[in-house]
């Protein structure tokens, strides 16, 4: 019984977004899929979230197995579409008040909306999920976009400005066979990961500062076996096109100073939407 669980894949699905699934679970992590242009979002347009591609999505994510949706922090680039994905499934929100309150804004249920704070744990089938407190890195002209919280409802559609920040965290997510740390936005607190173990590391890109030091405090302090970029796409693309690299991400560079740390770590790269088994075996057999 044990064994038919014991593969876990990920499957990106561009920006931070991934499904992180077993037989009999999938966690949503930023689940972002409407892809908003950059016109829409520069001049304030109000964004609404499409719901035929989160279907579509959801359904060839096996939408039967998807028991959470959680998120790191409430930019519309992360939350926007995470209560539309969370409804058709009647997973649970998991998120800071600002993002729970997104989630009350969209219509969902008070029993399916749960606020998490620094090192709340909870178990989703075989997986447990701890949060922990992050901070976001600066990722537009050396700042971070969208300051402050939202303190009550947000009824859409609405602007990207108001899709403010909130808390953000990062997930430590684990299963019998292994530990998956998703580091959705590039700052970080020191000593965050102090005493955490994770076997894959998934790393958005965006607005990291010096490499080496965000290495060196991620993936390389958590002892991970496998690093997974993420977040470096251009994100005002439709995912109905070629996959384009975020022309401020510095993608270039981080895959070369990675590369240095090619005696810690693998760097592994998907392509948006393919489903990649990633624990227990794949790692250990490339050893
Ligand atoms: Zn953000």
């Amino acid at each position: 019984m044990a064994a038919k669980n014991n593969e876990v894949s990920i499957t990106w699905m561009g920006t931070a977004g991934v499904l992180i699934s077993d037989s009999e679970t999938g966690i949503l992590i930023d689940p972002y899929v409407s892809r908003f242009g950059i016109f829409q979002v520069a001049f304030g347009a109000r964004l609404r979230p499409d719901q035929e591609a989160i279907k579509n999505w959801k359904a060839s994510l096996g939408k039967e197995i998807i028991k959470a949706v959680a998120v790191s922090h409430s930019h519309f680039d992360h939350l926007a579409d995470a209560p539309y994905f969370a409804m058709e499934t009647d997973a649970v929100l998991l998120g800071s008040e600002s993002t729970i309150n997104v989630g009350r804004g969209a219509g969902m249920a008070e029993n399916l909306l749960q606020i998490v704070h620094h090192n709340d744990t909870m178990n989703i089938g075989t997986f447990s999920l701890r949060f922990i407190e992050s901070a976001h890195g600066p990722a537009f002209l050396g700042r971070v976009p969208y300051p402050g919280k939202i303190d009550k409802p947000l009824i859409g559609p609405q602007s990207a400005k108001n899709y403010k920040l909130g808390q953000t965290f990062s997930i430590l997510i684990s299963h019998p066979s292994g530990a998956i740390v998703h580091h959705g936005s590039a700052g970080l607190i020191p000593g965050m990961y102090d005493g955490i173990k994770a076997d894959v590391v998934l790393l958005g890109i965006i607005g990291r500062g010096d490499t080496h030091n965000y290495l060196q405090n991620i993936p390389v302090k958590l002892g991970a076996k496998c690093l997974i970029p993420i977040h470096f796409d251009n994100f005002f693309v439709s995912l109905e096109k070629k996959m384009r690299i975020l022309p401020t991400a510095g993608f270039k560079e981080f895959l070369s100073t990675a590369e240095s740390y090619r005696d810690n770590f693998e760097l592994d790269i998907l392509q948006i939407g393919e489903k990649a088994a990633i624990l227990p075996e794949r790692y250990r057999s490339r050893v």
